[in-house]
């Protein structure tokens, strides 16, 4: 059985907001690779894995489960958002040193798989109505089932000129104004305008990126009931998952949550009284591979399905590792699509190929990918790398924060 002898970090992307866990093993040539990336926290989540990586050094690799409780428990508190990073970072390479070890890829070491591909959705955006239907209309012809529609950036269908929002005379200008009320009246019309242009056929999702008060929440949700979504994201904040009872109660419209969840006692409740239909956890932020296949088995029994989160700051590897779970479980439901530049895939021998609206994964061993580190050294950008990033503030009119 090979021993864990080294465990190393690899840092990457032009600015340094990708972290890839390597374990080496004393098998020669038998390493594993893990995603351990958080867009905001590099640099503390590579302080955790160093942190980390005695209690691991010259234990046995394949044992997966057993490592894993080891190190969840290790700090003594736990399912914070580094750690669990650091955790999932080093599971991911785990399964992928079992994996070439048994000669077989993951999904196989995960029971088989029980799909030929990936479905995956795209995410289509435009600052206004004609811009988004175009969109839409590229992601169908390229063969998207699944597209999610966004007006503008971040919270887009929500904002007012800051100028003319009426703020009080004493409060900082405003380059834009999130307001409840706007996201009300705008989000139902795009929807309108689609079904109308592009019809029933295009499964279609919309992400409200927690910025609405809950009652407000409620109120869309059941707007939104006519025009039959895939599923609608994010409709709450972590804070107020409780409304999602509120939100059974008042129409049928599908819900996704879960891409801010760390913790079991998050996501354990809405799954077990099915309250969400998607669960979007992602998987380095849940805890790697070994907790997010017990949670597609929590899935499973109460008839709610995977999603789980994509997107741009995520890796190929965060990726591959979604990718592995989503083709061995039978409650995979869609995966979220990335885009990377060309430059970017070259790092990552064996990337999972995104074609038509499916993923592919390969069928070697393991994970099946890699990290050309030479590759990744010369990517890096060590002045992007240095500075400090924080997520995009959003303000109502009165300049008090919206919550994401
Ligand atoms: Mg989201």
């Amino acid at each position: 059985m090979p021993k864990i002898t080294a465990i190393q970090t690899i840092r990457t992307r032009a600015a340094g907001r990708w972290v890839f866990v390597k374990v080496l093993t004393d098998q020669p040539g038998l390493y594993g690779i893990g995603s351990a990336s958080d867009h905001y926290h590099s640099s503390t989540v590579i302080t955790a894995i160093e942190t980390i990586a005695p209690l691991l050094i010259g234990r046995e690799a394949g044992a997966i489960e057993d490592n894993w409780q080891s190190v969840y428990t290790s700090g003594y508190w736990r399912n914070g958002s580094i750690l669990n990073t650091a955790l999932a970072g080093i599971d991911m390479a785990l399964w992928d040193i079992k994996g070439k070890e048994a000669g077989m890829p993951v999904y196989e070491l995960l029971g088989g798989a029980t799909r030929s591909a990936v479905l995956a959705y795209a995410h289509a955006g435009g600052n206004d109505l004609t811009e988004l239907e175009d969109d839409v209309r590229r992601y169908m012809e390229e063969g998207y089932q699944v597209i999610r529609c966004q007006l503008g950036n971040y919270g887009g269908g929500g904002f007012l000129p800051g100028a003319e929002a009426g703020q009080p005379k004493n409060a900082a200008p405003l380059e834009r104004v999130f307001d409840d009320e706007a996201y009300l009246k705008n989000i139902p019309e795009m929807f309108a305008h689609l079904r109308d242009t592009v019809g029933f056929g295009p499964k279609l999702t919309h992400d409200v990126h927690e910025h609405l008060r809950p009652h407000n929440a409620v109120a869309l949700a059941k707007l939104l009931e006519p025009y039959r979504l895939f599923f609608l994201e994010d409709l709450l904040s972590p804070e107020q998952v409780h409304w999602y009872r509120a939100v059974r109660q008042q129409c049928v419209t599908p819900q996704a949550m879960g891409e801010l969840f760390i913790n079991p006692h998050e996501y354990v409740p809405l799954i077990t009284e099915r309250l969400i239909d998607y669960v979007r956890v992602r998987v380095s932020k849940g805890g790697g591979i070994t907790q997010c296949r017990k949670i597609a088995t929590l899935c499973e029994w109460f008839g709610v399905h995977t999603a789980w989160q994509e997107g741009g700051d995520n890796d190929p590897v965060n990726q591959m590792a979604a990718v592995h779970l989503d083709l061995a479980s039978t409650s995979f439901g869609v995966q979220e699509e990335n885009h990377f530049t060309p430059e970017e895939y070259d790092l990552f021998p064996g990337f999972a190929r995104l074609e038509g609206g499916y993923l592919y994964a390969n069928s070697q061993p393991g994970l099946g990918i890699d990290v050309d580190e030479e590759k990744a050294r010369a990517l890096l950008d060590p002045a992007l790398a240095a500075r400090a990033y924080f997520m995009a503030e959003d303000r109502r009119v009165d300049g008090s924060i919206v919550r994401p």
